[in-house]
């Protein structure tokens, strides 16, 4: 068994690892007209390349570093959306980590061979001080996860510069969605940002949460040919996880599941851009890839969680190194138990087996107790 699961676990990896270098060619392919953006993508898959290689090595001490991390760099947001899974999940009162320790765990993870960093929250854009420190590590590539509507013309500017920093607006398919979700007038705002992001030739993408109710949106390709005309080039398709039982009904329905992975081949045939979904896409890896076997995620208090659904961590950046983090007992009981997350039951699998992650850590702190006595 054990050595099924390290052929197992192997493929996976070798085959993430090819799907990150084509990911970031086609980015290349996809910038082409922009030369300042190609030649950035050109050396990014060469990073990719390199970082792969270098997570190769630290595996050999034992040490299973993802590819990509997910860090949530504060839990302040500028709007109360609603379902809002951050503000619903992440409700801790101890303070995020300081702009050193943001700069220490970034310098970390690029050092263990990490290949590209998401940063979430809450609204990053709240936290100014990361554009200087995404500026410090020009080969490592951050997708920016933001609500957009702090985005004015001098973050713009500044954003020019870093080229590093890929903006991912979240909306929720046209005015109507978005608005009657994020607030009034949010989508006509992002409309204005669009547009400066596309005067500046920014390289930026988008990033759709499905609902039962947008589906059809998303389905009749109108938004995505829309988006891709205003200059965006990668969309994310987020599956909604409903948080509580007042948004069950937003989750997409098995049908609109099964359409999901056609729709997404024939956007990729049809569009010259970048097109995930997730969790659908987490198929072609044997399934969920939280907990390290693709990514983990940082809390904005330094936690090391499976994922930024499961606020669920045995380690703290404040109290370990990144490296000593990832050696997380948590982590690998749940990498190491991967087969029992079968998707398919809205969005987050490990959402849904919350019981058993109480479980792993009750047992995991009974040990240590038992240890230390
Ligand atoms: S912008 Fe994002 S973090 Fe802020 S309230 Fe909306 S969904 Fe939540």
């Amino acid at each position: 068994m054990k050595a099924v699961k390290q052929k197992e676990k192997k493929n996976y990896t070798r085959i993430l690892n090819k799907s990150l270098k084509i990911f970031f060619s086609t980015a290349w392919r996809i910038t082409l007209s922009h030369p300042s953006q190609a030649y950035f993508f050109f050396r990014t898959v060469r990073w990719q390349m390199k970082a792969a290689k270098r997570r190769g090595e630290i595996g050999k001490e034992g040490i299973h570093v993802p590819a990509i991390i997910i860090y949530s760099i504060t839990d302040r947001c500028n709007l109360s959306c609603k379902g809002c899974y951050a503000q619903a999940l992440h409700t801790s009162t101890e303070s995020e980590m300081n702009a050193d320790k943001m700069r220490e765990t970034i310098r970390e993870a690029r050092g263990l061979g990490v290949s590209f960093m998401v940063l979430a929250g809450g609204e990053p854009f709240v936290r100014r001080e990361i554009l200087d420190i995404i500026g410090n590590f020009k080969d490592v590539i951050f997708f920016v996860f933001t609500n957009g509507t702090l985005i004015d013309g001098e973050l713009a500017d500044r954003i020019k510069r870093i080229h590093n920093l890929v903006p991912i607006i979240s909306l929720e398919g046209n005015r109507l969605e978005t608005d009657s979700r994020r607030g009034s007038g949010i989508f006509r705002s992002l409309s204005e940002v669009i547009g400066r992001l596309q005067k500046r030739h920014i390289f930026f993408g988008t990033s759709v949460t499905v609902t039962s109710s947008n589906f059809d949106i998303v389905e009749d390709g109108q938004f995505v040919r829309d988006m891709h005309r205003s200059g965006c080039r990668l969309f994310f398709f987020v599956e909604y996880t409903p948080i509580d039982s007042t948004t069950e009904a937003w989750e997409i329905t098995d049908n609109q599941r099964r359409a999901l992975s056609g729709l997404m081949e024939s956007f990729r045939a049809r569009f010259p851009a970048l097109f995930i979904s997730v969790p659908e896409d987490e198929k072609d890896f044997g399934g969920c890839l939280s907990a390290g076997r693709g990514f983990v995620h940082i809390s904005a208090q330094g936690n090391i969680e499976p994922c930024p659904f499961v606020p669920y961590s045995d380690t703290n950046l404040r109290e370990s190194s990144l490296k000593e983090a990832l050696k997380s007992n948590f982590l690998a009981a749940v990498r190491e138990n991967s087969d029992r997350l079968e998707e398919g039951k809205g969005g987050c699998a490990l959402w849904n087996k919350r019981e058993w992650l109480n479980a792993i850590l009750a047992e995991k702190k009974h040990t240590a107790d038992v240890k230390e006595q």
